[in-house]
Order: C-alpha cells, then structure tokens, then sequence
C-alpha cells in the first residue's frame, strides 16, 4: 500500500533524515524555519503524529517528558548518562532476533522498539566513587 504524504509530512521526513539525530517538535519547527520551509507548530504536531502512527517516524521520550523524534531507519541502542548526559552507541542491537519473535507468536506488526540502558559513564563513576571516599558529607 503506497502513503500518500502531504508536503509538510514529507518536509519533516526529508530533515529528519538530513539531520540524523532524534529531535524535539521545537527543533523542527525552527530547522524547518532556517530552511525557508516554515510551516506553523501546530502543523509540525499533527504531521508527526501522522506519520509516527505510519511507522516512518519514531519518538524517544525523555526523562522531562520531552518528546524526540526520528526517523525509521536506525535500529540504535544507547547508554545514557545519568550524570553528564553523555550518549553511548551501541553498535548492535540486543534485542533484533526477539522483535521478529514477538511478531510472530502475538501476530503483531512491529515498526520499532526502544530500549535504552540508564547509569554513569566511566569517567562520572570514577569522580562518583572519589566522592564517596571524601567524608565530607554533602547534600
Ligand atoms: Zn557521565
Ligand atoms: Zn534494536
């Protein structure tokens, strides 16, 4: 079955492919804006949602609720720092083989998954662990 897009659905997917990385709708509105292909919040919204329930776009959410789209085409895992913010990539998916599984014994159609593993980096567990050598009580 081919989607028919409509102009601002395809405007979105075409950045959110150039840009590579997962943004918010705010990020969109503006980029779109740099590109002279401005097109109002609202707009950006409802195209995403559209094209989220179509499986071409994924959305990543945030800790602060802040929602973050990309497109469909990296199956790509991360580790994130709790502390720095620092993003690891993870050069393999983990759960690939159980995807293709899932759809089978639930006769379910799955676009994407996420799955994204939470801590301290080395370089913050280290000073975390100077930390709690140091007997000054903080906090
Ligand atoms: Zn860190
Ligand atoms: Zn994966």
């Amino acid at each position: 079955m081919k989607v028919q897009r409509t102009r601002s659905q395809d405007r979105i997917l075409n950045l959110l492919k150039s840009l590579n990385r997962a943004v918010s709708a705010q990020d969109i509105y503006v980029e779109l804006r740099n590109r002279e292909q401005s097109m109002g919040l609202a707009t950006v919204y409802r195209s995403l949602e559209v094209l989220k329930l179509g499986g071409a776009v994924q959305v990543r959410t945030l800790a602060n609720g802040e929602s973050l789209y990309s497109s469909v085409q990296r199956d790509q895992h991360h580790l994130t720092c709790l502390n720095c913010g620092a993003s690891i990539t993870l050069n393999e998916c983990p759960v690939h083989q159980l995807e293709s599984q899932l759809e089978d014994s639930h006769q379910f159609r799955i676009y994407y998954h996420t799955l994204e593993f939470f801590g301290l980096c080395d370089r913050c567990s280290t000073a975390h662990d100077s930390e709690k050598a140091d007997s000054t009580p903080h906090l």
